[in-house]
């Protein structure tokens, strides 16, 4: 049983064969995916509730990308609050922090992330969280906002931050790119996380694994970085695609308060 952790089903590149794309899911042993609530911008964050109902072993979220910061008005943290609580909904996010891009202002993006981790907080909700060249603002506003519920997703960053997401109690999750050939440093923050944090995710369409790299991902694919994760560790891919499904439903699946 494999668990695609973090999917983006809303994705335009996926409106043609949607239907055949999960179908393929399921027959490659994918029987959760955790397909993402930002869509196209803030007042798009219910776009996974759809195919979350419609599907017992798809999931969703809700949150506002980094990227959309500025696109915010303090009504999409009424809409946010109102559509965590369907019952579909299992977490706030991604939010978080992009450096790289600086798609939107930093002291924006830090204000709209400290906003979503207090509706997680009050609503007792885990928290996927996106960053990438802001690991010190990251691990600070985390700290600050009292969050314990959580996962790096598509982890790129240092092994000191990934130790103080350990430290805060997060899950590091993993998508294709600890499949490329230039990402030995991170293959080996992949072999040495506790096998209780460890979690696996797509990110598709973005970001595809070896030998698909290139091409549009899709969550089927999950196998190829689960077959990594596990070589590297060790261990079969039966073991890894368990224990990343037990890690997905620890963090995911504790009772929502109503
Ligand atoms: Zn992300
Ligand atoms: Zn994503």
């Amino acid at each position: 049983m494999l668990t695609d952790s973090h999917a983006h089903l809303d994705d335009p590149r996926f409106a043609a064969d949607k239907e055949i794309l999960i179908q393929r899911a399921w027959d490659a042993g994918v029987r959760r995916i955790l397909t993402i609530g930002n869509g196209t911008g803030p007042d798009d964050m219910g776009c996974g509730i759809p195919v979350a109902e419609a599907y017992e072993w798809i999931f969703t979220s809700v949150g506002i990308h980094p990227h959309d910061a500025s696109k915010v008005e303090e009504r999409h943290f009424e809409l946010m609050e109102r559509l965590s609580e369907h019952p579909r909904v299992l977490a706030i996010g991604e939010t978080g922090l992009d450096y790289h891009y600086d798609n939107s202002p930093r002291e924006i993006q830090r204000e709209v992330f400290r906003r979503q981790l207090k509706i997680a907080v009050r609503r007792q909700l885990p928290v996927i969280v996106h960053t990438r060249e802001a690991d010190e603002d990251t691990q600070q506003i985390l700290r600050e906002a009292g969050v314990s519920r959580g996962v790096l997703h598509c982890f790129t960053s240092s092994a000191a931050l990934a130790r103080a997401a350990l430290d805060l109690g997060f899950m590091i999750s993993f998508s294709g790119i600890v499949t490329f050939p230039s990402a030995g440093e991170l293959a080996e923050i992949a072999r040495t996380i506790p096998a209780d944090r460890l979690m696996i995710e797509t990110d598709c369409p973005y970001l595809s694994p070896v030998p698909h790299r290139g091409k549009r991902n899709e969550p089927a694919f999950v196998v190829e970085t689960a077959r990594f994760v596990a070589e590297t560790r060790g261990m079969t891919l039966d073991q890894l695609a368990f224990e990343t499904s037990e890690n997905f439903t620890r963090l995911f699946s504790p009772p929502k308060t109503a």
